[in-house]
């Protein structure tokens, strides 16, 4: 019998920045507890990703990293876009989400092709983007605070296609000038946010499980956890960006 979640995390050997594979952790942590029964799968250069992902997460990592993983990944899109068609989650974070959109122009001038997926484009701006982050995000109706920690050198800009997964009215976020950070759409999610995001921001990590439970919650809400501790950590980030 398959898992009720089956996680993929992408590339776990070449985009790995600052933890992200807490990602992974914090999502199937959160299913376990609930009765679920999860599956994890690591897709490097090469390798099939499983037909039956139900949710795909891509890290971060430097510009020469994104480099040479361009042409493996630019050969998933169409994979991706029908997985994601069929509901699959897919979460890529800061190079990740850089390469779900359409190109990523870095400082050095080297254009890194991305899959298009989410309508985002990046290119570049004075010097790096670095520090804490406290935002607000908006997911299928819920409204949550969202923290963690930025670190890229690329600044995201929305196409029409594509909408803000939170505003930042302090922070710096997609570009540092129109106070938004990450991307949404369809399925697809796009976000700057490090720490690794998910476990220190359980609403959000909920919100990207409910979906990718989507068959096995039939319309039902997911149990709520005790999430004190996750809420320590949350509480803990924001604090440290004042
Ligand atoms: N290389 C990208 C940039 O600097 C992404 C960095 C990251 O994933 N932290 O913009």
């Amino acid at each position: 019998m398959s898992a009720d979640l089956h996680l993929v995390h992408l590339y776990p050997d070449l985009l790995r920045t600052y933890g992200d594979r807490g990602n992974i952790v914090a999502l199937q942590k959160r299913a376990e507890w609930r009765g679920f029964a999860v599956e994890i799968t690591s897709v490097s250069r090469g390798d099939a990703v499983p037909t039956d992902a139900s949710l795909i997460l891509i890290g971060g990592g430097s510009d020469r990293v994104q480099e040479i993983i361009g042409p493996d990944i630019l050969a998933r899109g169409p994979e991706l876009a029908n997985a994601a068609s069929h509901g699959v989650v897919v979460l890529g974070v800061c190079g990740g989400y850089q390469l779900l959109g359409h190109e990523y122009v870095a400082a050095d001038g080297t254009a890194i092709q991305g899959l298009g997926l989410l309508d985002v484009t990046t290119g570049t701006g004075r010097g790096r983007i670095i520090g804490r982050v406290n935002a607000r995000a908006q997911i299928d109706g819920r409204t949550f605070d969202l923290v963690g920690f930025e670190n890229h050198g690329g600044r995201t800009r929305l196409g029409s296609g594509a909408t803000t997964l939170a505003v930042v009215p302090k922070g710096q976020g997609n570009n540092g000038v129109d106070r938004t950070e990450g991307a949404v759409q369809g399925s697809f999610f796009g976000t700057y946010l490090h720490g690794p995001v998910l476990p220190a921001n359980p609403e959000l990590a909920d919100a990207l499980l409910e979906r990718a439970l989507a068959k096995r919650l039939d319309g039902e809400p997911l149990k709520p956890l005790d999430d004190s501790l996750e809420e320590a950590a949350h509480r803990e980030s924001r604090h440290r960006r004042r």
